[in-house]
């Protein structure tokens, strides 16, 4: 009995041992998906800000109209909290040469065609090479609102979610856990067909992660 009693006791504590290692585990699991896991990076971060600053746009594709708004958008990212990452203003070119030569290029393309993609925009970035070239397909029409069906898009807002994947911020939904929080939800990177270009605090903690 005596021995019996002995082994219960310390299968008691082998238990609360596996308790206890499993509850830190679950913690360690937690605190990992609430903070380094909540926005998803894509590794491709600019070394070099200074490139990062302006974005080229050449004039014979794209209209003088879109300028503002592409500013705005610019300006949407500029020295978020924890960030020192410093945007610039559109560099506005008809010189075909400074366009060709620009390592940060916005223009219009018949993305569909060329991509196979129904997105209103699609933005490539070299990793470590400091470049990255934003696309806008050209089938699309700007206004304030969004109708995906008629390719009606709000162009603030397509800016501002393709120049998040310029700095290097994936879709949150391609994470491991696919299970988006409400703060990835909101954020500007959850592409949604939605007027939406503020950067909310995920996008502000992804930011402040990488510059
Ligand atoms: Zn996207």
């Amino acid at each position: 009995m005596q021995i019996l009693y002995d082994e219960e006791s310390y299968l008691v504590k082998m238990n609360n041992a596996k308790k206890l290692s499993f509850v830190t585990l679950l913690v360690l699991l937690l605190s990992s998906t609430s903070t380094a896991d909540a926005y998803k990076l894509d590794g491709r971060i600019w070394t070099s800000t200074t490139n990062a600053k302006s974005i080229t746009a050449y004039s014979v594709n794209i209209p003088s109209t879109y300028i503002a708004k592409i500013n705005n958008s610019l300006s949407d990212w500029d020295l978020l909290p924890g960030s020192s990452l410093n945007t610039g203003t559109v560099n506005y070119t008809s010189s075909l040469a400074v366009f060709d030569n620009a390592k940060f290029t916005i223009t219009r393309l018949d993305v569909q065609s060329m991509f196979g993609s129904q997105a209103p925009a699609i933005t490539f970035s070299v990793v470590g090479g400091n470049s990255s070239q934003i696309y806008l397909d050209d089938s699309w029409a700007w206004s304030a609102y969004f109708d995906e069906s008629a390719k009606i898009g709000h162009l603030r807002t397509v800016v501002t979610h393709e120049l998040g994947h310029s700095w290097g911020i994936a879709h949150p939904w391609t994470r491991t856990d696919p299970n988006m929080t409400a703060a990835e939800r909101a954020s500007v990177m959850n592409a949604t067909m939605t007027v939406k270009y503020t950067p909310n605090s995920d996008d502000i903690a992804a930011m402040a992660a990488m510059y």
